[in-house]
């Protein structure tokens, strides 16, 4: 479809978290129920009852972040998701970040490979 568009597909970075990693950031985020922005506590607001910083709308837990569906959606994520990390990796487009880092670390080595 890239290719049909004339913009072939040249890069796919795999973001590298551990489930820990997933696990603490779900926990911390909420979304804002009016502008619809993410929000993580300790990085944008200190706690879940502030307003959002965009709007100043209601911050919310989303529905599905709690344990038992990050559970299923790592399941998914690793029968859907994972073969393409061979796939394209077999083709000579993948590149790993470890998202681990800080988000800051992570956003830098990102756009370090769009550039390259
Ligand atoms: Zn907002």
């Amino acid at each position: 479809m890239l290719q049909a568009r004339g913009t072939p597909l040249d890069l796919a970075i795999f973001l590298e978290a551990s489930e820990p990693t997933i696990a603490f950031r779900m926990a911390h985020r909420l979304t804002c129920s009016r502008c619809g922005k993410v929000v993580s506590i300790g990085r944008h607001v200190q706690s879940a009852s502030e307003r959002c910083p965009n709007c100043g709308g209601k911050l919310e837990v989303r529905s599905d972040d709690n344990h038992a569906a990050l559970a299923l959606r790592l399941e998914e994520f690793r029968k859907k998701s994972l073969p393409l990390i061979d796939f394209y990796s077999e083709r000579g487009l993948l590149a790993k970040v470890d998202a681990n880092q800080e988000t800051d670390r992570v956003f830098e080595q990102i756009s370090r490979l769009i550039q390259e």
